[in-house]
């Protein structure tokens, strides 16, 4: 299965998708994740892509369209993938379909994790991620947070950069002006699925599974599969 998971930033598009490609099988593509490595390695395209993270921007498109093309033709890909903060943008979208038709495939579904404006802004500013697994965890107040250890490998839990509550305000206002018409993208051409962001990590991947495995059941019947 060829999936994108959208929303908000805090929507949990992470989380699930780490969890999504354990249960698919499939790998989990996060250009967020792409960006901080380039970043940590202190390559040229991370220092391009800093400059906008930082603030809370976007990555100019044909940068971020580049990576993602480039991940695609990696073989790990060959019976699909979920994409985590790809595309963010109208025209990223269009770079996708056109990669995709061009070896005659298509994206099966558009995963959308909604969550309100409040609770994206609360969610990232008490953020903090665990530098060795990437796993996330929410701590409202810092001087307990500083304290915390990954319950999976134990390392000190740390903050990123662009998580701070001025930066999650303007992520979200990007997001709205930029991000959200792809949704209506996907919509129009019949391959949104929503899904309630607001309940417990578990009960979000119920929902997102039970509708991705009819999915998948509908393009296996008709052979897409
Ligand atoms: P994320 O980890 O998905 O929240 O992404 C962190 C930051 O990386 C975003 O705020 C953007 O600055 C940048 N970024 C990630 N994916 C994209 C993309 N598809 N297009 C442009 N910028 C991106």
């Amino acid at each position: 299965m060829r999936l994108t998971m959208l929303g908000r930033p805090g929507a949990g598009k992470g989380t699930q998708g780490a969890l999504l490609a354990e249960h698919f099988g499939i790998p989990h593509i996060s250009t967020g994740s792409m960006f901080r490595d380039a970043i940590r390695s202190g390559s040229a395209l991370g220092a391009l892509a800093k400059r906008f993270i930082d603030r809370g921007h976007l990555v100019p498109d044909d940068v971020a369209i580049r990576i993602v093309e480039e991940r695609l033709t990696r073989g790990d890909c060959r019976n699909g993938y979920i994409l985590d903060g790809f595309p963010r943008t109208v025209a990223q979208a269009r770079a996708l379909d056109a990669a995709l038709h061009s070896t005659g495939h298509e994206l099966d579904a558009a995963v959308e994790i909604r969550i309100s404006d409040e609770e994206a802004v609360m969610r990232i500013a008490h953020r903090w991620v665990c530098p060795e697994c990437g796993a996330t965890y929410f701590r409202r107040y810092p001087a307990c947070a500083e304290r915390s250890r990954c319950q999976v490998c134990n390392a000190t839990l740390t903050q990123r950069e662009d998580d701070t509550e001025e930066t999650a305000r303007e992520r979200l206002a990007v997001y709205l002006v930029q991000t959200q018409p792809v949704i209506s993208y996907y919509e129009e051409r019949g391959r949104l699925i929503t899904v309630n962001g607001e309940q417990s990590i578990e009960e979000v991947f119920r929902e997102m599974v039970d509708s991705l495995t009819r999915v998948r059941d509908e393009l296996e019947s008709s052979g897409a599969l």
